[in-house]
């Protein structure tokens, strides 16, 4: 896109953050996003969870958002979580969706920065690929019959992006009630569900981008050089050991076990207790 083209510049307004969470998770996870990169993102970040929480809504305000999804691991309760963050993200007008897990680091300036080389008025869907070759599924028929379908979908784990224009698209089979009946008829997750209703029911097509990390990666392979030009980061289990990122300080492991207090120091090192941290 030329100069001419670009009527105005993307700003993080234009962007609404979805973050899924559950009950469980509020104080171990969610405290350590809100004290991070929430803090840069406030405005535009909304948090999916199931379960009331004092704590939580006196940090958010009306940023968290109670769903009446039950607090499960299974399809039908992630996928209602998702139908939520789908549905706020069309009732808000802004321009970009993005999903992240409750174990992701956003950086807002990477992200801002890639999505500004796209326009939310073409069908865009970024993230990283989950495999390295299309998904093979079966697509439950009326009649009892199934048909094979291949697609691309991008991690849930990793965070993705959507525009405007191609989730408008995908309201027929993702909005409300619709995105259960749709993931209920391949029977896979959520993100899997995004990407075949991108895939083969609007006939997009997934964008990868390697700007996106999840932490089923090895996340040490990260250079510290390239840490703050990545979009999203995670840590985890991963091959049964914790997978963080490779950041020497200035808090330790023991103080910063998944690095994202040491990583958003490196990123904002103005940050009051980054200061204290390194000031010894
Ligand atoms: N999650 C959820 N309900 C659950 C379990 C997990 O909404 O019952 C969310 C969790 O908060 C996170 C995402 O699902 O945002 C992935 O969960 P987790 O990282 O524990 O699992 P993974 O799939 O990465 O192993
Ligand atoms: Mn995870």
């Amino acid at each position: 896109p030329g100069q001419r083209s670009k009527a105005r510049s993307l700003t993080l307004g234009d962007i609404f953050i979805a973050v899924k969470t559950t009950k469980r998770f509020h104080q171990s996870r969610m405290e350590l996003l809100l004290d991070t990169w929430i803090s840069q993102a406030r405005e535009q970040t909304y948090v999916f969870t199931d379960e009331e929480d004092e704590a939580l809504r006196r940090r958010m305000g009306d940023h968290a958002i109670f769903t009446n999804c039950s607090a499960e691991h299974s399809h039908p309760a992630l996928s209602c979580k998702m139908a939520a963050e789908f549905d706020a993200f069309l009732a808000s007008g802004r321009s970009w969706f993005c999903h992240l897990d409750d174990d992701n680091y956003l950086n807002p300036h990477a992200l801002l920065k890639l999505l500004s080389s796209y326009s939310a008025s073409w069908d865009i869907y970024l993230g990283k690929p989950s495999l390295n070759r299309p998904i093979r599924a079966s697509e439950m028929l009326p009649n009892n019959q199934t048909k094979p379908v291949r697609f691309w979908f991008a991690t849930g784990g990793a965070g993705f992006c959507i525009s405007r224009k191609l989730a408008s698209k995908m309201v027929p089979w993702a909005s409300g009630r619709n995105f259960l009946s749709t993931s209920e008829l391949i029977r896979l997750p959520d993100d899997c569900t995004v990407g075949y209703i991108i895939e083969c029911k609007v006939g997009g097509q997934l964008l990868p981008s390697a700007l996106f990390h999840s932490h089923l990666e090895n996340l040490q392979l990260i250079p510290l050089s390239r840490l703050s030009q990545q979009v999203t980061l995670s840590y985890g289990v991963f091959e049964n050991k914790l997978n963080v990122i490779e950041l020497s300080g200035p808090f330790s492991p023991q103080e910063d076990p998944s690095r994202f207090r040491s990583l958003h120091c490196h990123l904002y090192p103005d940050t009051s207790w980054c200061l204290q941290a390194v000031s010894w």
